[in-house]
């Protein structure tokens, strides 16, 4: 989509500290880091969140998760654990309306979600 920050990205249109990508997927710094790592996992393609996950797009969520094993590793937080986060929409905290799953790491992260 033209005015969604993570097709520019995409594009290249904004910069970002990339640390990983293939033909489907790309995985870069968060500008906000909420923990000593913090990357965003997102699909090169354009899904408004995981509510626009289905039969016919699924394959690329299932890329995803086969490359984040090797960027946590990458990333030197895959041997004392990291959490992957999705928000979705307004009452999940969804500030950018791409698909992205947060790889938060580096550090003890409290048990709570809320
Ligand atoms: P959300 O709240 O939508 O799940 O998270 C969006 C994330 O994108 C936030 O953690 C925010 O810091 C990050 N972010 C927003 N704009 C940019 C940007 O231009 N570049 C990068 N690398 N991250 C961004
Ligand atoms: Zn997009």
């Amino acid at each position: 989509m033209s005015d969604c920050l993570f097709c520019k990205i995409v594009k290249g249109e904004i910069p970002c500290s990339l640390v990983y990508q293939d033909d489907a997927v790309m995985a870069f710094k968060d500008i906000n880091p909420l923990a000593p790592t913090h990357l965003l996992v997102i699909p090169k393609q354009h899904l408004a969140s995981a509510l626009d996950i289905n039969a016919h797009n699924s394959a690329v969520i299932a890329h995803m998760f086969e490359v984040i094993p090797q960027i946590a590793k990458e990333a030197g937080i895959a041997e004392k654990g990291f959490r992957i986060v999705t928000n979705i929409g307004k009452d999940g905290g969804q500030i950018v309306q791409h698909l992205h799953f947060h790889i938060l790491g580096g550090r003890h992260l409290e048990p709570s979600l809320g």
